[in-house]
């Protein structure tokens, strides 16, 4: 006998691990069972595009230095967050240092405790290693409140890698709807000290309330390193 193609409900199945509405090929109906035939539901909602995981962008075999702003005596700036920015570079920079790790790149982080480097100290890091790019994390403060974003830093005479670092990662921060400011011209040491690609990344600002918030939340900081490692596999060619 052809077999009828219904969708049902077992009545007094409550809970059942069959998931509502889906159409299946049932044995015909037996007399004196529990069978309710229904129209079919609207099948659910498909998912929304955005929700679609992306693949994972690989960086391959490149040397990429993350340097974790301040330390020790120097605790960087705190405004209205509860953690002060050398702590927030510490925890952002172990997000990071997974992030990179697993799309291959070989990752040398200058500190990873509550230690004091002098600038020259992580730019010979960058110089010792030959990296590929170097890194620098740091949290922003404002006498003006309202500031908010990350703004990303090159040196004046920037190399056209490190623009181009800069570039890659700017748009990768634009494409995970990170509020980002643009980048500027800065004479950092970290970014003078040494020959190689570096681009310092202010990660929002702890003078704002909003910012603070989210600097202070480790999903915020798990986006934002996905979508810095997505600008730094772009600069990677990949
Ligand atoms: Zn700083």
């Amino acid at each position: 006998m052809k077999r009828l193609a219904l969708t049902i409900w077992l009545v007094g199945m409550a809970g059942c691990a069959q998931p509502r509405g889906v159409v299946r090929d049932l044995p015909p109906p037996v007399m004196n069972t529990n069978y309710v035939a229904r129209p079919a539901p609207a099948p659910p909602p498909s998912p929304v595009e955005k929700s679609k995981p992306e693949p994972l962008r690989m960086i391959g075999p490149k040397t990429i230095v993350i340097d974790a702003g301040h330390g020790g005596k120097d605790p960087g700036t705190q405004g209205v967050s509860p953690i002060s920015e050398k702590v927030f570079n510490l925890l952002m920079v172990q997000e990071l240092i997974q992030e990179l790790t697993r799309r291959g790149a070989n990752v040398v982080p200058t500190r990873t405790t509550d230690v004091y480097l002098t600038l020259e100290a992580r730019a010979g890091v960058a110089q010792r290693t030959g990296a590929d790019l170097f890194i620098s994390i740091h949290a922003d403060y404002s006498t003006k409140r309202s500031n908010t974003g990350a703004t990303l830093y090159i040196a004046r005479n920037a190399s056209r890698a490190s623009i181009s670092a800069a570039d890659s990662i700017a748009g990768a921060l634009r494409r995970h709807g990170i509020r980002y400011n643009g980048t500027r011209r800065r004479n950092f040491r970290v970014l003078t000290k040494h020959p190689r690609p570096a681009v310092l990344i202010e990660c929002g600002y702890m003078s704002n309330r909003a910012d603070a918030r989210l600097l202070n939340s480790p999903d915020y900081r798990a986006r934002l390193a996905r979508a810095i490692a997505d600008g730094i596999a772009a600069f990677a060619g990949n």
